[in-house]
């Protein structure tokens, strides 16, 4: 929109902006206490220490969500690199893949199974709006493998992964269910055991609060017996191979070990409370940007929401792309939506090394930029509303 209006600065110049802080859906920002395992002497993951390390971290992704037999790989790439790792070694040539799909990440894993040449099924819902169990388990009923993305970073949506597992083995109880669980793993309720769900990735950037670089799976028991050499898997990505060298505390390549040491640095600090009590705790503080964003003239734009991302459409003849850019330009990186959705949207976070306060300031901060935009709202509401929301 060229009349949008041109972010202004609101601190006085003489006031030097000495932070962007991360509230963008990833990366987020990076406990200091974490960000100083990177500045150690070089380890080494042959070296004893650098072999435990990586036994620990790989022990504390499956305790995080009580999964004892569920067994990780660490891949050293992004979410994205676990993602097609687990693609293309679970998933025989030209077999039938159905996506769910509803936003831009869940998408991207449509075309990747495209891209392979897989018998690729879309079920589509529009952006912003969350996926039908029963629709999905449809399409899936003769599909060899699922791919469902449980929290939509691009819309905010938190897809009910519980239930459309659940309609989907119930069709078809051969079905691998792969989950994007990218921006929920240590973030909302996710329970793979009980649930079904038979892989889950993430990234380490989003939700477990380290440095980007680092792909994350965790492969239930049955389908670790599933990981097949007659795939179109490619070399690098051999989960299969990943998986067996893993287990005895050795990567097949040269893995980012100071992520690891870092990761598992991250993964001490979220342990240290019961999981029911981080997640419960990560819905409030979204819950406060939404209330924040509404109570000033915004609205979410998810009919059911991640407790990752607070994506807002804001008020009427502003787009999303103004208010990431007012944000920015107050030190606070933010984002707008993605293509084709920029300006539909923007997109605040309090995922990773941030509390409760943290949630207040970006109310606090989305009140000023709203107003440099010219907003009219009552100066307060917003967070007055993430105040109560806090509470919940
Ligand atoms: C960030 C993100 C991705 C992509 O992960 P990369 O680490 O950038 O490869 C995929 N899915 C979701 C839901 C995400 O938030």
């Amino acid at each position: 929109m060229a009349d949008q209006p041109q972010p202004t600065p609101t601190q006085p110049a003489h006031v030097p902006l000495n932070r962007q802080r991360l509230i963008a859906p990833g990366p987020v920002e990076v406990e200091p206490r974490v960000l100083a395992q990177l500045a150690q002497p070089q380890m080494h993951h042959r070296a004893p220490e650098g072999v435990a390390k990586l036994m620990q971290a790989r022990a504390q992704l499956s305790e995080l969500l009580d999964a004892p037999g569920y067994e990780s790989v660490i891949v050293t790439g992004s979410g994205t690199a676990a993602f097609e790792g687990a693609l293309v070694s679970l998933v025989p040539g030209g077999a039938k893949v159905v996506s769910a799909q509803a936003g831009k990440f869940s998408e991207r894993w449509g075309e990747m199974a495209g891209r392979f040449g897989y018998d690729t099924h879309l079920v589509s819902r529009p952006w912003g709006e969350v996926l039908d169990p029963q629709e999905v388990a449809d399409a899936a009923r003769d599909a060899h493998t699922l791919l469902v993305t449980h929290s939509e970073t691009s819309t905010g949506a938190l897809h009910d992964l519980q239930a459309i597992t659940a309609a989907a083995k119930a069709r078809n109880p051969d079905l691998i269910v792969i989950a994007d669980c990218i921006t929920s793993y240590g973030v909302a309720e996710l329970r793979p055991d009980a649930w079904g769900v038979d892989v889950i990735v993430s990234g380490s950037q989003k939700g477990t609060a380290t440095p980007p670089g680092l792909g994350l799976l965790l492969f239930s028991p049955e389908v670790q017996e599933r990981l097949i050499p007659n795939t179109p898997r490619g070399f690098y990505l051999d989960m299969q191979r990943e998986l067996k060298g893993q287990k005895a505390g050795n990567t097949p390549q040269t893995p980012a070990i100071n992520l690891i040491y870092a990761l598992s640095a991250s993964l001490e600090r979220l342990l240290s409370v019961p999981r029911e009590v981080l997640w419960a705790e990560k819905r409030r503080q979204n819950d406060a940007l939404l209330a924040a964003g509404t109570a000033i003239g915004a609205r979410p734009w998810a009919s059911r929401t991640s407790p990752a991302v607070a994506v807002l459409c804001p008020p009427e003849g502003l787009g999303g792309r103004a208010v990431a850019a007012q944000l920015a330009a107050m030190g606070q990186r933010a984002l707008p939506g993605q293509a084709p959705h920029e300006d539909t949207v923007f997109r605040v976070s309090n995922m990773g090394y941030a509390d409760r306060y943290d949630a207040l300031a970006i109310a606090g901060v989305m009140e000023d930029a709203f107003e440099a935009l010219g907003v009219t709202f009552t100066r307060g509401a917003g967070v007055a509303a993430a105040w109560e929301a806090l509470k919940g």
